[in-house]
């Protein structure tokens, strides 16, 4: 079998149309123009990179950002000041804070100031206890992107095994949540599983999001799954993902590449929740 490529870049695409028009109708409707504001702390050049990314891709899809930026010395009281600012700004519909924030920074303190309603990140504690309770919410942006992708397969995720290694607060967890809620049968995997690859190969859809380069292996998937790789491991400048793309793309039906697979998706889904939390505004 030779897996069909999942689509990221040409996927996200059309995500990033659907959220411009949303905005669009939104200006026509109420005047009401969407924007983000991200804040960034110290000079981390991968941060900077997605914050550039980010900004432009408001800008192509009609949303207006504004980014602050503070010294990498900025105290957290500073850094939660702004947040408040923002917060209480009726004209700023998302606030993002880049990770990570300098060394000392609670950045959990600084992440729980956000609003639940301006959080589009969907890391707030409310937003992630929301989505366990199965309730409307901001949820997490790669999670999101990751649901659009199984979506696009056309294949129905009710009633699949699925399987997510890792169990981090930012992609694993919610991502067990969203399967769930669409009626898959989940199981979440990590560094402490036993027998890891009995429990992958049983998997209909199996996501792997553990930041170790090519640590899936061909058999560890069940021939005819879907397969995503969240995985974004950088070696030797080269950007490899958590799946040995090449053993796999030869067992399952579908797989997302790395680069253009969950990436790009990322991004669409922050936009999305923008224009989400610019509509419930
Ligand atoms: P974390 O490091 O927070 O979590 C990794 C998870 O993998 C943990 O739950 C850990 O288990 C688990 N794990 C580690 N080793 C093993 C193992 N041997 N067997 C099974 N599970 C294991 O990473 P993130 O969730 O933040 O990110 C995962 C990957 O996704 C990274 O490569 C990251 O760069 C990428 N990423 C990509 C995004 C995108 O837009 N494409 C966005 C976000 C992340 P335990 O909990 O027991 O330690």
């Amino acid at each position: 079998m030779t897996a069909k490529i999942i689509d990221g870049k040409a996927i996200a695409a059309q995500v990033r149309m659907r959220v411009k028009e949303r905005a669009r109708e939104l200006f026509e409707r109420s005047g009401k123009k969407t924007r983000l504001a991200v804040v960034m702390a110290g000079d981390n050049p991968a941060s900077e990179i997605y914050v550039r990314n980010k900004i432009k891709a408001c800008e192509e899809a009609g949303i207006e950002s504004q980014s602050f930026r503070l010294s990498a010395d900025a105290s957290e009281q500073k850094i939660i000041e702004l947040v408040d600012k923002l917060d209480s700004d009726n004209l700023t519909h998302g606030i993002l804070v880049q990770l990570p924030l300098p060394t000392g920074i609670n950045e959990r303190r600084v992440l729980e100031r956000i609003s639940p309603r301006k959080d589009v990140d969907g890391f707030h504690a409310v937003n992630a206890g929301n989505l366990m309770l199965g309730n409307d919410c901001l949820a997490a942006c790669t999670p999101q992107g990751c649901i659009e992708l199984i979506r696009s397969t056309g294949i129905n995720i009710e009633g699949k095994n699925a399987v997510v290694v890792g169990r981090s607060n930012i992609v694993g967890k919610p991502m067990a949540m969203l399967l769930l809620q669409n009626n898959a049968t989940v199981t979440i995997a990590h560094s402490k599983t036993e027998n890891l690859a009995s429990i992958t190969s049983r998997a209909d859809i199996l996501v792997a999001a553990v930041g170790k380069k090519e640590f899936i292996t061909g058999d560890m998937i069940k021939p005819g799954a879907v397969v995503i790789d969240v995985g974004m491991n950088r070696h030797d400048g080269k950007l490899y993902g958590d799946v040995k793309f090449d053993e796999a793309s030869r067992v399952a039906a579908f797989i997302t590449p790395v680069p253009g697979g969950v990436g790009p998706m990322t991004i669409a889904m922050l936009l999305e929740n923008t224009v989400t939390a610019a509509e419930n505004a």
